[in-house]
């Protein structure tokens, strides 16, 4: 830190910031030079027990307010998002890393969440039957759950928390969201905008830290649902310990994407989009590929194309133009990385382009790794098998598209899985046997739109329904069944 004073981030709790009881502050890092940005409290279990009493005060109120009414602030949101898109993907790239274009799609990403959660009214209606005896009828409601939290990564500190904060509250609930401890800034501006909407104290909370905060959420009595995204250890233990406590969970979890390219696909855009995929974020994506696979004739021509395209990659600080890819997240991240591609080589893959230890001029201090490609890997060696959550793609070949599905299917993953062909049948026939809950059709990212849920299979989730749209509609209500008879003969009293 060198001396210099760096902001102490707050909570906001009830309508109030709050300086945090926390003992512990954590260095929140610029992933490109390794200076502290700010500070952020690992706040303890008693702030998360302060945020849900006070969220479930104001939850008595707002459940009581037209969602007609509630979305307003969400329009509201949107539009301020909209104002401070600039400021807020400055800030993704500061903390996060990736660059300035990806920290904006990231943030409009975010406001599509806002606009399909202002749909609220029609949403969340229930549904009803007449005459389902004689004279009897039948109706479901949907009714706001409570007080409900998220857990957020640190890869979209933008984008994630709207897969659920606007669903929850325009549905009637009230929310906390846990950012991740390396990536705070974010909501903490964001949570800024919140406020600035003039929703009602004690509706959106904003609480820092890291594990004791996450664990107080999951034991804590008033708080009804949890939804989590990160690694998929943390998402198992995640969702077993808050289904154990009574909660409705839903938990988002790690990666290994494959992509398969047939030798009557495009070249060029195959090439470019799969570029994009494997070093876009860094990696850091959990649709990001880390597999490409290709089948029969399509090894020379794809490989040779892919070696000349990663090498080309521009790596660098991605607050400047014409950087394409920037640092993965932090010093322990990028060791951790090396290590796998180390063992990777150990165990029998060629490194055709090997990006450890890059210098990159002027961040030497910074966690950078170049886009790295490993050729040859072993369908059962670490690589092949370990979500990396970076820049390295590594390569295999099969003569088959049957092989190609059956090693998409064996791995314990099914977060995403692409195909690239000029063939119907081909595309009708992966669609149908793959085994992932994000499909790609010559599309390398093939991340849901805010109206979809985004579908992950497998060890990538834990639960049934996951974030965003409709599945978000249902996570967020409880349906409650009125079943109604009327006695006929009232007309004789008047
Ligand atoms: P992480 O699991 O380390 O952390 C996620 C959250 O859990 C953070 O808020 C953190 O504070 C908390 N946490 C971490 N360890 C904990 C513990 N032991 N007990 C309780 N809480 C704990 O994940 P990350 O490194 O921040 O994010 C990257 C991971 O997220 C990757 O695996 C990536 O694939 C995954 N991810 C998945 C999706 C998806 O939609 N499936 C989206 C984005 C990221």
């Amino acid at each position: 830190m060198g001396g210099v004073q760096t902001e102490r981030l707050q909570n906001y709790i009830n309508g109030q910031w709050q300086t945090s009881i926390a003992t512990e502050y954590l260095d929140v890092v610029n992933p490109a030079n390794n200076e502290v940005l700010a500070q952020v409290p690992l706040s303890p279990a008693s702030e998360i027990d302060q945020t849900a009493q006070a969220a479930a005060i104001a939850f008595q109120s707002w459940r009581r307010v037209p969602p007609t009414d509630r979305v307003q602030y969400l329009f509201k949101l949107k539009g301020l998002l909209e104002a401070n898109l600039d400021d807020l993907a400055r800030t993704i790239t500061l903390e996060c890393g990736k660059t300035f274009a990806e920290a904006k799609a990231e943030m409009q990403r975010a406001i599509e969440n806002v606009e399909v959660a202002c749909g609220i009214p029609m949403m969340m209606q229930g549904t009803n039957l007449e005459d389902i005896a004689r004279g009897i009828d039948e109706m479901m409601i949907r009714q706001p759950l409570g007080v409900a939290a998220a857990i957020a990564p640190f890869n979209f500190p933008g984008m994630i928390p709207f897969w659920f904060l606007p669903y929850a509250i325009a549905c009637g609930n009230t929310y906390i969201v846990k950012p991740s401890e390396k990536v705070p800034l974010t909501m903490y501006k964001v949570f800024q905008l919140l406020e600035k909407t003039g929703l009602p104290a004690g509706v959106v909370n904003l609480v820092n830290g890291a594990k004791e905060a996450v664990d107080a959420i999951l034991d804590h009595p008033v708080i009804r649902a949890v939804s989590f995204v990160g690694s998929s250890p943390v998402a198992r233990y995640v969702y077993s310990r808050a289904a154990a406590n009574g909660k409705r969970v839903q938990c988002q979890g790690g990666a290994k994407n494959p992509i398969i390219v047939l030798p009557d696909a495009d070249l060029e855009t195959t090439t470019r989009i799969t570029m994009d995929s494997a070093f876009g974020c860094a990696g850091q994506r959990c649709l990001a590929a880390s597999l490409m696979v290709t089948v029969g004739k399509a090894k020379e021509p794809f490989t040779e194309a892919i070696v000349e395209a990663t090498k080309a990659r521009v790596v660098g600080f991605g607050l400047e133009s014409g950087v394409q890819m920037g640092p993965v997240i932090n010093h322990p991240s990028r060791d951790r990385i090396e290590g796998l591609i180390q063992r990777g080589i150990d165990q029998g893959a060629k490194p055709i382009v090997d990006g450890r230890q890059p210098k990159i001029s002027g961040y030497e201090q910074g966690s950078f790794v170049r886009p790295t490609l490993l050729q040859d890997v072993a369908p059962d060696s670490e690589i092949a098998r370990t979500e990396v959550f970076g820049p390295v793609l590594g390569l295999m070949h099969v003569n088959t598209i049957d092989e190609a599905i059956a090693l998409v299917n064996r791995g314990v993953w099914g977060n995403m899985a692409c195909l690239f062909t000029s063939s119907g049948a081909a595309a009708r026939k992966f669609r149908y046997e793959a085994e992932a809950g994000n499909i790609g059709i010559n599309i390398g990212v093939a991340a849901p739109m805010a109206f979809f849920p985004f579908s992950g299979w497998k060890d990538s989730f834990f639960g049934d329904l996951h974030g965003q749209g409709a599945h978000a509609v249902e996570f967020f209500t409880q349906t409650k069944v009125v079943v109604e008879r009327w006695f006929s003969d009232w007309t004789r009293q008047f």
